[in-house]
């Protein structure tokens, strides 16, 4: 369906109260072909949008926003040991999840309840609990919204990294993805080294898949603002990476900051502890807020504007800097 100066409100879980000048939504592949064939206004703006979860809209869209609402599991081939499924782009993500732990398949169950769609996990490398989607991605199919061209991306031509891939880069801008194959185990060994997963685990009845799963849901319940009931897009802000020497010096003066090793020996500082040792827990602009339990989520408490939110972000990232010399960059993207 294409609609005209269509309101996102419901499509970005900031709650921004904007429009687009067009917004096109499709269940399966022959629609959205026909539409770019058809009726895709070439000379406009365009953006791909899943659940809007990890956008800010800062204005009106004066383009074509491309939304997938294609459903769908397959299991393309199934070994002994694994399984091979394709899923399309408009599944929810916990769905999915949920589907997998139902059948008992291992490699996505730490990223149990990430708001969004399947089509954005490949996009955003989502993770959390020290599992990431690309560990069971192998590979995305997509299609060139100008040129038609069909072509299906191997894990490694995704390049993964933190929250990144090659579909947030130049070459892959024009692509919309329809459908990115997993491949998920029949066995395998929980990831349990993070916070207090592992006690909680250890103190549960059974433990298995669908436990972990269920823990995982009851921690981010407690920890995270429910985007339902209070705008946010989760983590506002990327933890930043920075080398041993830097780190150094930063622990020096901040003996308690909360680091994690990175690659290539540089180390990465939990960008919710420099936040929140600034003492900005519940700093306002606006209406837009630092989160009085999460500092790294940014929420809307009712009527912020998307300029309440950059301000405030913008507000974080200079007492950040001047406080301990580390530049952090928001996660979420600015539309
Ligand atoms: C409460 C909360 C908790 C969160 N927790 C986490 C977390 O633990 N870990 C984490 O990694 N993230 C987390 N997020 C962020 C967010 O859920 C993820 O980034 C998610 O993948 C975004 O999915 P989406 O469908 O909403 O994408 P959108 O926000 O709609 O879009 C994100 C990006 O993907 C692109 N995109 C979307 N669909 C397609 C497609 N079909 N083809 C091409 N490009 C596409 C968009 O253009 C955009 O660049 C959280 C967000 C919230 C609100």
């Amino acid at each position: 369906m294409i609609y005209e100066n269509y309101s996102l409100k419901k499509h970005n879980t900031f709650g921004i109260d904007c429009s687009a000048r067009y917004f096109f939504d499709y269940e399966n592949n022959a629609e959205l072909y026909d539409f770019l064939r058809n009726d895709f206004q070439k000379d406009l703006p365009f953006f791909v949008l899943g659940g809007g979860s990890n956008v800010l809209f800062t204005k009106n869209f004066a383009g074509t926003i491309i939304h997938s609402r294609s459903k769908g599991i397959e299991i393309v081939r199934e070994t002994s040991s694994d399984v091979l499924l394709r899923v399309a782009s408009g599944e929810v993500w916990d769905d999915f999840v949920a589907w997998a732990v139902e059948h008992n398949l291992y490699g996505i169950e730490n990223l149990s309840l990430i708001p969004g769609t399947v089509g954005a996990s490949a996009v955003q490398n989502i993770g959390a609990y020290g599992m990431e989607a690309a560990q069971s991605i192998v590979a995305v199919r997509a299609v060139n919204v100008f040129t038609l061209e069909e072509r299906i991306f191997s894990a490694e031509e995704c390049a993964f990294d933190y929250r990144h891939s090659v579909f947030k880069t130049e070459c892959a801008r024009n692509f919309c993805i329809t459908s990115v194959d997993f491949r998920l185990r029949k066995q395998g060994e929980l990831l349990l080294n993070y916070g207090d997963l592992k006690a909680r685990f250890e103190r549960s009845e059974e433990q298995n898949l669908q436990t972990l799963r269920r823990i995982i849901c009851d921690i981010r319940n407690e920890k995270l603002p429910n985007p339902e009931i209070t705008g946010n897009a989760g983590s506002f802000f990327k933890n930043p990476i920075i080398s041993q020497e830097e780190f150094t010096q930063l622990q020096q003066k901040f003996p308690n900051v909360v680091y994690y090793p990175a690659e290539n020996g540089q180390v990465k500082i939990a960008a919710g502890w420099l936040i929140e040792n600034a003492g900005l827990k519940g700093f306002c602009v606006g209406a837009a807020q630092v989160h009085t339990r999460q500092a790294l989520v940014l929420i809307n408490t009712g009527t912020a504007t998307s300029d309440d939110i950059i301000a405030l972000a913008q507000e974080i990232e200079y007492r950040v800097f001047q406080q301990y010399g580390v530049k952090i960059t928001p996660e979420v993207l600015y539309v």
